[in-house]
């Protein structure tokens, strides 16, 4: 740390993404990306109809929300870009917490709701799950606040039902719930459909998982009319531009296959199905997922330990410092041959 650091900033702990080696090559399987290309047609697609880069990108990215809009029925009005969804929460905690109204999530979810509510100087609580990683809604009840839930939950990939979430939604109408909807795509139910209903929902997904686009970073934002002029309104005061053209340009060629977007996901809930199984065959308990990963743990071997083993044959997973969890790892689905490749690894180094 300089001197020159801000005070404000002297004891903000930063959120640690999940290791990207260079050089070596792994197994990939602890940063929860598509295993899939995007098809070579889109690619394509997206270099030929890029704006000029002379020029800036479209800040109301109008021809992507258009396509949003005939994608997910909703109209254009209501949908809002972003750089990675992990911008569309950082804009979502400055416009809608602050020091009378908290944010709140749960003890053991995706670890950027902290850092957001840090680096914000925002005022948060964390709310344990239960002892079976499982989210009890009525622990909300008597709290005032904005809540971030991320459906389905990281890292333990636990869903909750669309039933479950309207009726909260219903139960609380003077705060806003924003529902972080990642991995949705893997066979949870999305709120989406509830948004015309309901003004203080906020719908966050992204194209860095069903969709294949991690490294191109793009979000987007569902929600009433109202929660995304207050969303833009943080997002013209610091950084308009932040969905380059040829961003805008990939989603636009990705969202004219659908198509290939859910045989993907159905790829990797077969897959999913398939590293169950064999998990639990070889003595792993395994939450119930609802995305493209597993939260996993062997009573035979502490998770660090085994992280660091499985590291050590070439397979990267994602383990978490955190007492409650720490036994566990989480596992991305990959391929059936980075599945098989993970049996083949496990089998040896639990002999
Ligand atoms: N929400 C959750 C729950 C996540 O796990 C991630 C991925 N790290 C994100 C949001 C952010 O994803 P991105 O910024 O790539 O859209």
């Amino acid at each position: 740390m300089s001197r020159f650091l801000s005070s404000r900033y002297r004891e903000l702990v930063p959120y640690v993404p999940g290791e990207q080696p260079a050089g070596q090559t792994y197994i990939k399987l602890n940063t929860n990306e598509s295993p899939f290309q995007i098809s070579e047609k889109a690619a394509a697609k997206a270099l030929k109809g890029t704006r000029p880069f002379r020029l800036y990108s479209d800040t109301g990215c109008v021809e992507l929300r258009k396509a949003l809009s005939r994608v997910y029925g909703v109209p254009a009005e209501r949908i809002m870009v972003t750089n990675g969804s992990d911008e569309a929460l950082d804009l979502a905690f400055m416009a809608f917490c602050s020091e009378e109204v908290p944010a709140l999530f749960p003890d053991i979810t995706y670890g950027f709701y902290r850092v957001y509510a840090d680096v914000n100087r925002l005022p948060f609580e964390e709310i344990p799950l239960r002892d079976d990683f499982t989210l009890d809604l009525s622990d909300y009840d008597k709290k005032r606040g904005t809540v971030f839930l991320a459906n389905p939950n990281a890292p333990t990939g636990i869903a909750l039902r669309r039933g479950e979430i309207e009726a909260f939604l219903a139960s609380r109408p003077d705060d806003v719930l924003v529902v972080d909807e990642a991995y949705v795509d893997f066979g949870a139910e999305s709120c989406v459909p509830l948004v015309a209903k309901y003004p203080n929902l906020a719908v966050i997904q992204t194209f860095s998982k069903s969709r294949s686009l991690a490294g191109a970073r793009l979000g987007f934002v569902i929600a009433d009319e109202h929660l995304i002029q207050d969303l833009n309104t943080l997002r013209f005061s610091t950084n308009p531009y932040d969905v380059s053209s040829f961003t805008q340009a990939l989603g636009v060629a990705v969202l004219e296959e659908e198509a290939e977007t859910r045989k993907n996901c159905l790829k990797i809930q077969e897959n999913r199905a398939w590293t169950t199984e064999m998990l639990t065959e070889l003595g792993f308990s395994v939450l119930p997922s609802g995305s493209n990963f597993v939260f996993a743990r062997t009573g035979k071997m502490d998770g660090e330990a085994l992280y660091l083993a499985l590291k050590s044959k070439g397979i990267l997973v994602r383990h978490f410092n955190n007492p409650r969890i720490r036994d566990f790892n989480r596992i991305t689905i990959g391929t059936m041959e980075d599945m098989r490749a993970l049996e083949s690894a496990l089998r040896s180094i639990l002999a």
